[in-house]
């Protein structure tokens, strides 16, 4: 596998860290947790997108494109990172929003991620929930095409396998720091929703014949519908990498059980996670993705399905400015 042939811009601060987390630990009582710290990413407040960007824009660059267009639900992690990529490399980006909530709420509609986006000077309409969002980003690239334009349109989440090879990296990263920690890993879990961080995960962790389990939290789709889409990427970006052999399905593994009322729906298990992490770690998660997967860590914990020898690693895949978008999800005084 030789992931420096293919096109890539520096956007992220990388290796993320790679920590202990000693209170919650002890607050559950074993097994030992840590986590991997892609909130750290550092493009605009970070997250996972930043490392699919890092391929996804180098791609746009190649093409010479001037504007880039994307998708995702009102309060995007995956947007926001693609405005400011936008920004630093000297390109428009466009971006389509769906609501997939039905929230009115001004914090929810304008605050959090949506203020960041514009912030980074990106235009943003808003498409109805269960609008064609890849139809309707071609519809915008044909526009800005006849009006001379070059546009460059990168799929909601960046989860195409040009994508997912921001993942395939991260697993290189996350092994090479397990060998020099002397750390071994059992599992490895996240929040999974359009499935290239997943699908970058499985195919790295393959290609090194890793042993740990990688364990996807969903936070949309129900499991088979979630495991089938991280199948079907995983083998395209094994593809893509020229690999030979392969990839086994039973390497998909999603739990779909923590998704709750749907997308982006708060769920009392959610708001638990992200105050205890708050409260123990001084650790932000968010509502939509990194709190669902560890409300999923936490049960599936509690539950005793993990050996308390045993060295769990979340994957924090950032969302934090969503908090922003959320103010009544916690339960909170207010004054
Ligand atoms: C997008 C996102 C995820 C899910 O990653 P996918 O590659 O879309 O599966 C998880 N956490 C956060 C904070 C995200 O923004």
């Amino acid at each position: 596998m030789d992931l420096a042939r293919f096109p890539r811009i520096r956007l992220g601060h990388f290796p993320t860290p790679l920590e202990p987390l000693d209170n919650l630990t002890r607050l559950l009582g074993g097994p030992r947790l840590w986590i991997k710290r892609d909130d750290c990413t550092g493009l605009s407040t970070g997250g996972n997108k930043t490392r699919k960007l890092e391929f996804l824009m180098a791609e746009a660059q190649a093409r010479q494109a001037d504007v880039v267009i994307t998708q995702g639900a009102t309060q995007s992690n995956h947007a926001r990172q693609t405005a400011a990529a936008a920004a630093k490399l000297g390109m428009q980006c466009h971006i389509l929003l769906e609501d997939r909530t039905g929230f009115t709420e001004f914090d929810y509609t304008d605050n959090g991620n949506v203020l960041l986006d514009r912030l980074h000077g990106a235009t943003v309409e808003r498409r109805a929930g269960g609008s064609n969002m890849q139809a309707e980003m071609e519809s915008v690239a044909a526009q800005l095409t006849q009006a001379g334009r070059r546009p460059y349109v990168i799929p909601g989440g960046g989860s195409n396998p040009v994508g997912a090879l921001g993942y395939v990296n991260a697993a290189l990263e996350l092994v090479n720091q397990s060998v020099e920690m002397g750390l071994r890993i059992d599992v490895l879990m996240h929040a999974t929703g359009s499935a290239g961080t997943q699908a970058g995960l499985v195919a790295g962790l393959q290609a090194m014949n890793s042993t740990i389990r990688l364990l996807g939290i969903g936070v949309r789709a129900p499991r088979d519908k979630q495991e089938s889409m991280v199948f079907g990427l995983a083998c395209l970006t094994w593809a893509l990498l020229g690999l030979h052999g392969e990839l086994p399905r039973a390497a998909v593994e999603a739990n779909c059980d923590y998704v709750g009322g749907g997308y982006g729906v708060p769920t009392p298990g959610m708001a638990e996670a992200v105050t205890l992490l708050a409260q123990s770690e001084g650790l932000l998660l968010d509502p939509v993705y990194s709190g669902k997967g560890m409300a999923g860590l936490i049960d599936l914990v509690r539950k005793g399905r993990f050996a308390k020898d045993q060295n769990i690693v979340f994957l924090h895949t950032g969302g934090s400015a969503a908090l922003f978008g959320y103010p009544d999800a916690f339960g909170l005084a207010t004054s």
